[in-house]
């Protein structure tokens, strides 16, 4: 380990501003069954949801129920063989419908994902530009999709391959990206043939409730449901059901499994894009000035809320005091507010109390054990969920802050001595959706991006995505694809039929 001299504590503090007043945006809160909202409210609990900037309760939304679920997933079995039977212009033509549904209505997507999350709007408007593209990208890209040609395999026997959809898939989606994560879902089950039930995260549900109020002419009933509620009642009966083909979950490890172990019984496919803890390998021939500014955006986009967030740094001993300096004065520039106190801010709280209390304890943790923030390393004083943006540094090999999943606005920095050191110390972590490798040798660009475990490895390069390329993870990180034809693959299916035309 290299002792690395820092100029001190750099404070970080929070820009005053004003709370986002969404009460005329707000999609109704009730389950979304059939073609409609539930006409009835229900008299069960309801879970509360909060501006994570004020702490103030914006809605709430019922607590889904087994019977919520069964009805839905009886909308979506009703609607299957309809939508399947659409050609795939006629599907085409209402995903785009859908994607044009949405770039329209963007300002009020962003203002509602911002005071449901506390995403600063460069990060909601961001989103809303996502979900957009991905419905743009699968509406293209079903109407590609081909299987392997048909031919004589066995004499007399022609072998044809037909792609057919699965049935009724069930999401479950977290709270990080609540729209831009259910689009990801909702567009390449769509495009594939496939109806849905979808449970947005209880702490996140208003973007996907908004979603559904806006397509709701759009899409024949049944074939899009929304469930609100709680993971261990709405996802674990989504999880088990009979009717429902296959899970798609988005979230943490605990939940994959939960999810994984639920649809055990009914033998049904699973689809885990699970947590990350990527780590970044820095080489002395990197140009650290280049590094150092594409990681302030990679480590800290979304407040570090991020499953592929450039998070756990590690730089060659020769140049680690050199880069800590860089990413440091990058960081001291970050504009931490609430969305409303302008376009400028780029960081937000985080999503919950209780999450905040996480991080914290987190941090607490990591100074304990003699681990020092170069800056940040605190909590901003409230209201609201803010933490300062962080650096961690003196941070030793196998320290619980850089093998667990933060997942907030801190950054860790280790040192290594040689490459195979840093391509094993690279792995050794349960996770493995995503890296980056910075060094200007070919040769190494190559053979580190070879050796590492991770489903997307960037090379000079961290967190660049594009809905033509896949995105999903390895080892704890889950299976399964995210965007790209290859989610159109995971959400169909393959049969072979034969004919004998030897008779
Ligand atoms: P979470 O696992 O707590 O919740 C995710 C969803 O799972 C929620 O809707 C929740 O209600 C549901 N859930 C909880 N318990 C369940 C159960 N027993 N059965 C079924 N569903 C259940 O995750 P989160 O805190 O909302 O999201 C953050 C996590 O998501 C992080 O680990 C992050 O890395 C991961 N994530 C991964 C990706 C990716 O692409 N790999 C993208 C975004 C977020």
């Amino acid at each position: 380990m290299s002792n690395t001299t820092l100029t001190g504590h750099v404070a970080v503090s929070r820009a005053a501003g004003g709370s986002l007043n969404v009460r005329d945006d707000l999609p109704p809160t009730q389950h979304y069954i059939a073609g409609a909202f539930d006409a009835v409210d229900t008299s069960g609990p309801r879970t509360e949801v909060v501006d994570p900037s004020t702490e103030q309760v914006i809605a709430a939304v019922p607590q889904g129920t087994v019977a919520d679920v069964d009805r839905a997933v009886a909308a979506a079995v009703a609607a299957e063989n309809d939508w399947a039977g659409l050609v795939p212009k006629e599907r085409s033509t209402l995903l785009h419908r859908i994607a044009d549904r949405i770039e329209q209505n963007s300002e009020v997507l962003a203002r509602l994902e911002s005071a449901n999350t506390g995403k600063p709007f460069e990060v909601s408007n961001d989103d809303v530009a996502g979900t957009v593209d991905t419905f743009r990208f699968m509406a293209g890209a079903l109407r590609a999709t081909t299987s392997m040609a048909a031919g004589d395999y066995a004499e007399n026997h022609l072998s044809v391959i037909l792609r057919e959809p699965l049935g009724v898939v069930g999401v479950v989606t977290p709270w990080n990206y609540p729209l831009l994560m259910a689009a990801w879902k909702i567009a390449p089950i769509l495009a594939a043939g496939n109806t849905l039930v979808i449970k947005p995260s209880e702490q996140t549900p208003l973007t996907t409730l908004k979603f559904a109020e806006l397509v709701a002419d759009l899409l024949p009933a049944g074939v899009f449901n929304v469930v609100t509620g709680l993971g261990p009642t709405v996802g674990a009966r989504l999880s088990e059901h009979p009717d429902i083909d296959m899970i798609a979950l988005t979230g943490s490890v605990g939940s994959g499994k939960a999810v994984a172990r639920g649809a055990a019984d009914t033998l049904k496919r699973v689809h885990l894009e699970l947590g990350g803890k990527a780590p970044v390998v820095i080489f002395d021939d990197a140009d650290l000035d280049d590094a150092a500014v594409s990681l302030r955006a990679a480590g800290y986009w979304n407040s570090g809320q991020e499953c592929g967030a450039a998070c756990r740094i590690l730089v060659h001993e020769s140049v680690a005091d050199s880069f800590t300096r860089k990413l440091v004065d990058q960081v001291s520039t970050f504009v931490v507010g609430e969305p409303g106190a302008g376009d400028d801010v780029e960081i937000g709280p985080l999503v919950s109390k209780a999450h905040f209390e996480r991080v914290t304890a987190y941090l607490e943790r990591a100074a304990r054990q003699g681990i020092t923030a170069a800056i940040g390393g605190t909590p901003l004083d409230g209201p609201g969920y803010f933490i300062a943006p962080t650096v961690l540094v003196g941070v030793s090999d196998g320290a619980e802050c850089a093998r667990e999943e933060i997942f907030g606005p801190v950054v860790t920095i280790e040192t290594f001595t040689d490459e195979d050191e840093a391509i094993r110390r690279a792995n050794d972590v349960p996770f493995g959706l995503s890296a980056s490798v910075w060094t200007e040798n070919a040769r190494r660009s190559h053979e580190v991006a070879a050796r590492i475990d991770a489903g997307t490895v960037w090379v000079n390069s961290h967190l660049v995505l594009a809905n033509e390329v896949p995105w999903g993870g390895f080892k704890g990180s889950g299976y399964g694809r995210d965007l790209s034809i290859y989610a159109l693959d995971d959400y169909s299916r393959t049969k072979h039929v034969m004919h004998n035309h030897g008779r």
